[in-house]
């Protein structure tokens, strides 16, 4: 993730290929709570990994479940609806509704003896519904600071059901599924009636909870959405392995993008399809309405491109309140105007949501009304759009709404500001968008960083690719490897042998993966920086035909959001375009000292007399061979790094950058 205060989107053309989407945060912690208070071990696969997932994760580890964890999955072995920890404890619940509601009503009726905190926020966050409908049947719970918010203490007490149980259902639909989810746990003696006062809002959550109960072997009987009851001696059986489903609020910026999508390719999304139990796949039907061409698989969805094609909607959106954000952007490419209507939970959620897209919209150029609770877009004709930079308003779903408005036909830069808040569902949202689009034009900035041996460009070179949240080219490593397979080989890395190499190293199977190289699945990393291997590519980075071979494989870095390359000839030939191009120097001794202390530190011996020739005879041969010979691009900026400290050098790349982008 990057470190930016915003990340620019160069205009997009299209998005296609296939995406497997994080798994959805309902799912995960509601699947977690049930694996646990079953018995045996439940393998849950696909897990949502977020903050709220972890403090869950964290929470049932300290009332006592094993947890196993293997990439995606986790294997839960349940307490078997009793618990064993009756010793008092604090469990830390961070700003997770999802953990804290059905947690404390779980707890309550298990005969914990916990204090229940979390963030600041989680105690503004209200809960006094659910802990009313608790104390109905003589749960001991006490609020520690304000009445009807956490943190809570829990203490052992006698459960009596008798009456049905009352609760609201009108604030918060997660009251409703935690009395669901933890009053099997009572239900040895008789059934329990839960009922609803007021109208129920979110109902879709509430279905989520039903399937995934009957998933775990309780079947709850309902009358319409007012009454609910959990027959007599309902237990939580495992079903050993359960697959949570791709999160299908964050599926509607995919299907939106591939919709948008200029051409004939298909955008395809894995783990989501006909059988999702979540109430956002709705937005599949909303996205048709609007013309969109989308197949359903069982657990695929596959969405033609087809921009052109859209048309405006009037539509109650009730039923999809995430999701439906997302529609106004397609609104905005549509013939047509559109309104959605019954949206007004929009206006309570991580901000005002009405307000925030009429604001933003109208600065990418659209004409957008609002009432209390409902939108009006007008699409934005083609030489309308407007480049701007988007407020995002701590609300994960703004920013990743307006990452769609890069699709403008008119080829508009869209700046959108802390970008970084898509962190509380998605973390990867931008990576993730940018491994499938192509953009419009050869808009991808490229950082060109060259210069000699040791000056310092490797970690400059990285460290600016890290802030910026860029890609990284250490072009080096190819010649490193070039001439480390080819001396594996017994090859003379001599000029007569020059086809043989280039042969080899274009059958080779390489994977770059952050820092890792492998070649032919073994990693090369950390055997390809030794000074031999250094000086062997100096050899070999003299061969015409192998740098000519090598070229294509460089510039396939150059991927979305931008790259930072190194290397010698980086701004002079495989990135001339580059619009910052870096020379970077220190004078030769001030090198020779820097990666004499570089290898001490890696506990390699080394004499600086002897590094100080090699390096010199290293500039030498990269200077004087005739095919890209190490020298400034013309239109280079040089910085000599002699008495620069890393941090420095980083700093003055990163003005030259920004003051660039401010032009
Ligand atoms: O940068 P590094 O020391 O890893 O590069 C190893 C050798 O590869 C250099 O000495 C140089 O001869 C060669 N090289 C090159 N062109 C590049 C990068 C490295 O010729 N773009």
């Amino acid at each position: 993730m990057f470190n930016q205060h915003f990340l620019d989107l160069p205009p997009l053309l299209s998005a296609f290929g296939s995406v497997t989407l994080p798994g959805s945060k309902s799912i995960s912690n509601r699947v977690l709570l049930l694996a646990a208070l079953s018995e045996g071990q439940t393998w849950v696969h696909d897990l949502l990994d977020s903050d709220d997932t972890q403090v869950m994760l964290d929470a049932l580890e300290q009332l006592g479940c094993h947890l196993k964890k293997e990439q995606h999955s986790v294997c839960i072995t349940g307490l078997g609806g009793s618990l064993q920890n009756l010793s008092e404890m604090t469990l830390f619940l961070g700003n997770a509704g999802t953990a804290m509601r059905p947690l404390c009503a779980a707890l309550s009726l298990l005969g914990a003896n916990v204090t229940m905190t979390g963030v600041q926020r989680m105690y503004e966050r209200p809960i006094k519904d659910l802990v009313e409908a608790l104390q109905q049947i003589g749960a001991s719970i006490e609020y520690l600071q304000d009445p009807g918010f956490p943190p809570l203490k829990i203490q052992h007490a006698k459960i009596n059901i008798c009456a049905p149980i009352e609760v609201r259902g009108d604030v918060s639909s997660q009251f409703l599924t935690a009395l669901l989810l933890a009053l099997p746990l009572v239900s040895q003696d008789s059934e329990i009636q839960i009922k609803v006062v007021g109208e129920l809002i979110s109902k879709p959550y509430v279905e989520i909870t039903l399937n995934l109960l009957a998933q775990f072997g309780v079947h709850i009987k309902r009358d319409g959405w007012r009454s609910f009851t959990i027959p007599q001696g309902s237990k939580y059986i495992s079903p050993g392995q359960i697959h949570v489903e791709s999160d299908a609020s964050s599926a509607s910026y995919f299907i939106a993008a591939g919709a948008l999508s200029m051409g004939t390719e298909t955008l395809k999304i894995l783990g989501l399809g006909e059988g999702s139990i979540q109430g956002d796949i709705r937005f599949v039907e909303a996205a048709r309405l609007m013309g969109a061409n989308i197949t359903m698989g069982a657990n695929h969805l596959e969405i033609q491109a087809n921009q052109r094609q859209l048309q405006g909607i009037d539509l109650d959106c009730n039923h999809i309140p995430d999701a439906a954000m997302t529609l106004v952007m397609m609104a905005l490419f549509a013939q047509g105007e559109t309104v959605l209507r019954n949206i007004g939970s929009w206006r309570v959620k991580e901000t005002d949501r009405i307000s925030a897209m009429v604001k933003e919209c109208q600065k990418i150029g659209a004409e957008v009304q609002e009432g209390a609770d409902w939108i009006r877009i007008k699409p934005i004709a083609q030489a309308n759009w407007k480049s701007a930079s988007i407020k995002t308003y701590d609300d994960h779903r703004m920013a990743m709404c307006f990452s769609l408005a890069a699709f403008n036909p008119d080829g508009k830069t869209i700046r959108i500001e802390d970008p970084r808040c898509v962190g509380k569902t998605f973390p990867d949202y931008f990576e993730t968008l940018f491994d499938l689009v192509q953009t419009l034009g050869d808009v991808v900035p490229v950082i060109c960083i060259d210069g000699p041996t040791a000056s310092g460009k490797g970690t400059l070179a990285s460290e600016v690719a890290k802030s910026l949240g860029f890609h990284y080219l250490d072009s080096g490593a190819l010649y490193r490897l070039s001439a480390f397979v080819a001396t594996e080989q017994g090859i003379d890395l001599d000029v007569s042998n020059e086809e043989q190499i280039v042969e080899l190293v274009s059958k080779l199977s390489l994977r770059f993966e952050g820092a890792s190289i492998y070649v032919n699945d073994r990693e090369i990393s950390q055997a390809i920086r030794t000074e031999v291997v250094g000086m062997n590519a100096s050899k070999v980075s003299a061969m015409p035909r192998l740098r000519t071979a090598l070229v294509d494989l460089q510039r396939s870095f150059k991927r979305l959001p931008g790259l930072v390359a190194d290397g010698r000839d980086m701004a002079s030939v495989i990135f001339p375009n580059s619009p910052l191009k870096i020379y970077l120097t220190a004078d030769a001794m001030t090198r020779a000292k820097r990666r004499h202390k570089q290898l001490i530190s890696m506990g390699i011996s080394a004499n600086i007399d002897i590094l100080y020739a090699d390096l010199k005879a290293r500039d030498d041969r990269d200077m004087s061979r005739s095919v890209a010979p190490l020298k400034p691009a013309t239109d280079a900026l040089m910085l000599d790094n002699s008495d620069l400290s890393i941090e420095q050098s980083i700093e003055w790349v990163l003005n030259q950058w920004r003051s660039k982008n401010a032009a």
